[in-house]
């Protein structure tokens, strides 16, 4: 299927490792402009690198931490300045920190509503007007199973990410009239560095070995495996899509079947 995705420009933010890039990746291959950012000047430099080596292409980017406001302000103008348009914009995020209510300070609460809910509010804010006068846009969130089934032990996550499937929600109403879809993605267990990290630190806690921790993950889920990150990025060039364009205000769950519930 030609996705009708050449020329356009992509904005992928939390896109030096893991789910992000593997977005940028996909968008990539379907002949997108792609930008990225994250915080760490070597990663990007690192993930551009490999970008280039394996398709030819070069990709932007800009170091910005989602929690700051002159960051994403910056990296906008960046963007902007560089290709005179965004048309697509995939806001992602590091996980918030894992614990429980009692676990959590007032910081932890006011960080991680920064990283996961208002630097995709920042971001929107941005990138609409433009989409507005073009007529054509795509935002899509990528946010967490945690959306409909909370997980023990994320209560940040759980708590931000259903918030921002209420936003989503809402721009996707007030936005539909000028062709700009919003939708959400829901990964369930994929394999990135990040779930790597995770599994070696509960091994050491729980006495086993990370393949153990690992299969356990993903006995779990009736596939009977993780996701690989490119299920992500597939998912997302299709969203971006002309053929897509009747898709918004949306959450699709990448998890496998994990969820047990209907809806
Ligand atoms: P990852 O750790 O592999 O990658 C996270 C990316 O975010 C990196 O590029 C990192 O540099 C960047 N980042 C972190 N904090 C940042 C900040 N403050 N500002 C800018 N960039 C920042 O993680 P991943 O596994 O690819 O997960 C991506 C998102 O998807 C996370 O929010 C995660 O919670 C969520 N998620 C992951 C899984 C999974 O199993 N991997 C499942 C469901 C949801």
């Amino acid at each position: 299927m030609n996705l009708g995705l050449s020329g356009k420009t992509a904005l992928v933010t939390a896109a030096s490792k893991g789910i992000g890039k593997s977005v940028a990746e996909e968008l990539v291959s379907e002949g997108c402009n792609v930008a990225i950012c994250s915080r760490t000047r070597s990663d990007l430099e690192q993930t551009a690198d490999e970008i280039k080596q394996k398709y030819n292409v070069d990709i932007s980017w800009s170091v910005c931490d989602l929690n700051k406001a002159a960051d994403i302000e910056a990296t906008f103008n960046i963007v902007q300045k560089q290709f005179g348009k965004i048309d697509i914009l995939v806001n992602n995020c590091g996980g918030p920190i894992p614990g429980f209510f009692q676990d959590m300070s007032d910081e932890d609460w006011v960080h991680a509503f920064e990283q996961v809910f208002l630097s995709a509010v920042r971001f929107s804010n941005y990138v609409i007007p433009g989409m507005i006068v073009k007529q054509w846009g795509r935002i899509i969130n990528i946010t967490s199973i945690s959306v409909k089934q909370p997980i023990d032990n994320l209560i940040l996550s759980n708590s931000f990410r259903t918030g921002l499937i209420g936003f989503a929600k809402s721009l996707s109403n007030e936005f539909a009239k000028y062709n700009i879809t919003v939708n959400n993605i829901a990964p369930g267990y994929t394999l990135t560095n990040r779930l790597y990290d995770l599994a070696v630190g509960r091994a050491k806690q729980a006495g086993k070995s990370h393949e153990e921790i690992l299969a356990d993950m993903a006995k779990q889920v009736p596939m009977n495996r993780l996701a690989r990150p490119e299920e992500i990025g597939s998912l997302v060039a299709f969203l971006c899509s002309n053929q897509a364009g009747y898709i918004t205000g949306n959450t699709i769950h990448v998890d496998g079947g994990w969820v047990k519930g209907l809806f």
